[in-house]
């Protein structure tokens, strides 16, 4: 029997995992959910934000969700304790190398874009970006001051042929259940990383993925290509940096962060983890009216990319489709729904 462990976490974050809990109670009965604390309420209770009983119970799941984690509260605890700390040790424990953001602009919500109607409309893009390399992690990494009394900030951008290619695999893989397009975006005019991505990814294409159609666009030309004409990507795929930046901006383009999910994933057959994109919002907290959408997309992609289920991931996302084109809508959409209202939304059209 598959097991999925839930990992609410701090503010928000339960709220919108008990959504999450109540659809897995319809929809797959035969899932086994296990709870265990995580990020700041972990620190409280057991004095560190993640327990080595935590990434034990990770590893031996099929599947990881996790709510949110932060929050004021422990703004002054050791960085090492701090909620995030556990979040970033938990990406590592778990081996987690390619985030999965989509970016997906429901009919009924595109009129709350930024942008005009007509140019997100039908918006399906999916980033792939490295998630444990690039310049967030490599070494070395400083702040010196120097004989003249000036201060010197150094940070490393480093990547090896082994780590473009796996998070490469991933994103043709992706595309060739979808339009079958992956764009690649780096640096390689100006940047020694850059051009290794290029020719890696260059090399990966050609050998074993020749029937995808691959493009390779400049990280700054892609920023802009977003916001001009989105629908012209399908899988795009980066490194840490550039994801980070380019994911956060397509999120944009879609209105609205309480209903982004994001997936992260290691080898096959390993676990994923899953979270919604926002985090634990401490400023409505506790006032039951957080959108639980990210979390129950998230839950979406679980149950499509690490419990085997494609067929119920389908049904859940028509019913997630279903609710909004039926007028469903929290307070950050605009409407009046509490979180459990739109569970109850979600479950009525399940
Ligand atoms: P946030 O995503 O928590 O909130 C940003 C804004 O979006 C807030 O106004 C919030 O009310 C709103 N919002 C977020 N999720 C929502 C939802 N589901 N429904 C309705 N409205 C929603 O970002 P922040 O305020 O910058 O960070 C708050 C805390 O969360 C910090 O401690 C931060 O470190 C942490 N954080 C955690 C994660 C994570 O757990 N992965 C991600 C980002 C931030």
């Amino acid at each position: 029997m598959p097991t999925l462990l839930l990992l609410p976490g701090d503010g928000i974050g339960p709220e919108v995992t008990a959504q999450v809990r109540r659809v897995a109670a319809r929809l797959a009965p035969d899932l086994t959910l296990i709870e265990r604390p995580f990020g700041g309420i972990s620190f409280d209770t057991l004095g560190t934000p993640l327990s080595d009983e935590t990434i034990a119970t990770a590893l031996a799941a099929d599947a990881v969700l996790m709510g949110a984690v932060g929050g004021p509260q422990w703004a002054s605890a050791p960085r090492d304790k701090r909620p995030e700390a556990g979040l970033l040790g938990l990406r590592q424990a778990m081996g987690v190398y390619a985030n999965l953001r989509p970016a997906l602009c429901f009919d009924a919500l595109a009129g709350g874009s930024a942008l005009k109607a007509e140019i997100v409309a039908g918006l399906d893009i999916m980033i792939v970006r490295e998630l444990t390399g690039g310049v967030y992690f490599g070494q070395p990494r400083f702040i010196e001051t120097l004989a003249d009394g000036q201060r010197r900030g150094v940070d490393t951008q480093v990547y090896t042929t082994s780590e473009i290619e796996r998070v490469s695999r991933v994103a043709f893989e992706l595309a060739r259940g979808r339009r079958n397009k992956v764009t690649s975006c780096e640096k390689s005019n100006v940047m020694e990383t850059g051009l290794l991505w290029r020719e890696v990814v260059t090399a990966l294409h050609a050998r074993d993925y020749a029937d995808v159609t691959l493009e390779h666009m400049l990280a700054d030309n892609a920023a802009m290509q977003l916001v001009k004409n989105p629908r012209q990507f399908d899988v795009i795929v980066t490194d840490n940096l550039f994801g980070d930046i380019l994911s956060d901006e397509a999120a944009m383009l879609t209105g609205g962060i309480g209903l982004l999910p994001s997936a992260a994933l290691g080898e096959a057959g390993k676990p994923g983890l899953y979270e919604p994109i926002h985090g634990s919002a401490p400023d409505i907290a506790g006032q039951g009216v957080a959108n639980p959408l990210a979390a129950i997309l998230s839950f979406e992609m679980a149950l499509r990319w690490s419990l085997g289920r494609d067929d119920l991931a389908d049904r859940l996302f028509a019913a997630v489709k279903t609710a909004l084109d039926g007028g469903a809508r929290t307070r950050d959409l605009g409407g009046e729904l509490s979180c459990a209202a739109m569970g109850d939304a979600v479950l009525g059209a399940l």
